[in-house]
């Protein structure tokens, strides 16, 4: 479904990542963790083509993400020619970044309108089923001010979900709520992984993962050091900067 294959990219001169290796299954969930820095958030923004990369590929169902390769020449995709597996692929990010002059409704009514040509009243009625599936059809008249942080990302949540993705880029969605708030962006994102949605998430939230995910990565270093299982992974790692991080959490 998502195959990422010897993925490098640099900032001008600095390397972030470097011979990533990662393939992601229909209906797998795999959470991305690693150290501050570690280009946990670049992985994923080059999974959503928020990013460009340098070195190796990346496919989405089979088709090259950002470049056309043809005699064996690649040349960068033009912004048509990647507008399609763009819409198959869903992000969300740690600040929610949602419209703060649009109602929910209409912030996630929006962008069915200009991806998906979609009339007013088709958008509106798709938004109200994605904002009762994360439970917020009763807020959606309200504006974001008005929303607590877990309110405003789950309506982030119903955006990305809207247009239909196969898949659902998470970077760090709870990170910047306040303790009592992440228990209800996790369940939303639960009953999604329950429904079989393909699931790529970087987070710090240790239990979500071990519960969740089919797969836990570890980057360091802009390299994939590890990949494995929840039980093996948290059971077995001896790789040091492993222990050390999961040291940091309990
Ligand atoms: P965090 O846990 O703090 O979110 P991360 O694992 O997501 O970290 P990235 O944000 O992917 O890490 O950053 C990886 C490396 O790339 C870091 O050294 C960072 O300073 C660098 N970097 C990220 N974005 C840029 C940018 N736009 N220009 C230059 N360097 C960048
Ligand atoms: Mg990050």
């Amino acid at each position: 479904m998502i195959e990422v294959s010897n993925l490098g990219k640099n900032y001008g001169s600095v390397k972030v990542l470097s011979g990533v290796n990662l393939s992601i299954q229909k209906s797998e969930v795999v959470c991305i963790l690693g150290p501050s820095g570690s280009g946990k958030s670049t992985l994923l923004r080059s999974m959503a083509l928020l990013e460009t990369y340098q070195e190796g590929a990346i496919y989405i169902e089979g088709e090259l993400l950002g470049f056309k390769e043809a005699g064996g020449k690649r040349r960068p995709a033009t912004a048509k020619e990647t507008s399609y597996t763009r819409r198959n692929v869903g992000f969300v990010f740690q600040q929610f970044n949602l419209w703060p002059h649009l109602n929910a409704l209409s912030n996630v009514a929006l962008p069915l309108m200009l991806a998906r040509s979609l009339s007013r009243s088709a958008a509106e009625k798709k938004a109200i089923e994605m904002l009762e599936r994360v439970g917020l059809a009763s807020h959606a008249k309200s504006y974001p001010s008005r929303l607590s942080g877990g309110q405003q990302q789950r309506v982030a949540i119903a955006r990305a979900l809207a247009p239909d993705p196969h898949i659902m880029l998470f970077d760090e969605p709870t990170s910047a709520l306040d303790p009592e708030l992440v228990g209800e962006v996790l369940q939303v994102m639960k009953s999604l992984a329950r429904e079989g949605m393909t699931m790529a998430v970087v987070t710090h939230e240790m239990g979500f993962a071990a519960q969740m995910a089919d797969q836990i990565v570890f980057l360091d270093g802009g390299k994939l050091v590890s990949k494995a299982p929840p039980e093996e992974f948290f059971r077995e790692s001896t790789n040091p900067r492993i222990q050390q991080f999961l040291s940091n959490f309990t």
